[in-house]
């Protein structure tokens, strides 16, 4: 009896004794040498003094605020998004436009387009400008007149001063500089890539104004201009070396100016605008 006594201490000795034992943590694998040098992520509380790639996490470099402006595109490309300034909707001409000189202009709206009437000068927007996006569709006539320059010439002016060339330019030669999307007498486009006469043809044009600094007779930052023709790009936001200019060197002309119209160019060809759309940037 004391030797059955003794055995059931020993087992309840042994029992307690194991239940204080700690609990082992459970096996890991072993670590690569690469992995043993790897940080794992920041410590918490240390505040790093250098941009130390290896211990960032995604949240360090993700900006919620201010969230970015909600806008609702057109139905098609084409269509103006609901930031955009409607510059021609197809029916009144002075509700945006003026002569140069800020009267009613000459120019009708005919079917739902803008006509440009010959030798009545040249239209431009009632309101001011800097950087933009811009939207114009343009037609030259079905009946083909004139070659070179005299054929479906007409421009899209950026600050009243920075001619984007409209010109019909389907089969018809031209010095290269001068063609339909020029960026005239400065830069050609990249590619002609001009629709048939009495086609409607799309310019969407992106337009960084020039900036100035003490020197008014030079620029601080050249204007810019990138330009897509009928959704191709023609003009891959090119500098500018100074106004549009007929005759002579574009640097000489440079003058500071700030926000100012777009205009269209009058020169003696019938055309036509429509759908007219800009967006400030
Ligand atoms: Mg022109």
């Amino acid at each position: 009896m004391k030797k059955i006594l003794s055995i059931s201490l020993m087992l309840l000795a042994y029992a307690y004794a194991s239940a204080q034992q700690p609990q082992q943590p459970p096996q890991q694998q072993p670590q690569t040498p690469q992995q043993q040098q790897r940080p794992q992520g920041p410590i918490p509380g240390q505040v790093l003094k250098t941009v130390d790639a290896t211990r960032m996490t995604p949240g360090m470099t993700e900006i919620m605020d201010p969230e970015v402006p909600i806008i609702t595109p057109g139905v098609k490309d084409s269509n103006p998004p609901s930031d955009a300034i409607i510059l021609f909707d197809g029916t009144d001409v002075n509700k945006e436009w003026s002569d140069s000189r800020g009267n009613p202009t000459k120019w009708v709206a005919k079917d739902g387009e803008l006509v440009c009437v010959p030798r009545s000068g040249v239209i431009k927007s009632k309101r001011k400008f800097g950087s933009v996006q811009l939207h114009i569709e343009w037609k030259t006539p079905t009946e083909v007149k004139g070659d070179g320059q005299g054929r479906g010439n007409s421009g899209v002016y950026m600050q009243e001063l920075y001619e984007v060339q409209v010109l019909d330019s389907y089969n018809n030669r031209t010095y290269r500089q001068g063609q339909a999307g020029s960026l005239y007498k400065q830069h050609a486009p990249l590619v002609n890539a001009s629709r048939k006469p009495g086609e409607w043809q799309t310019y969407d044009i992106i337009y960084t104004a020039p900036t100035f600094g003490k020197d008014t007779t030079v620029y601080n930052t050249p204007p810019r201009i990138t330009v897509i023709h009928n959704g191709v790009l023609i003009q891959n936001n090119v500098s500018l070396r100074g106004p549009t200019e007929y005759v002579g060197i574009p640097e000489y002309f440079i003058k500071v100016h700030g926000p100012a119209s777009l205009v269209l160019q009058d020169h003696g060809n019938p055309l036509a605008f429509r759908n007219i759309w800009i967006r400030e940037l």
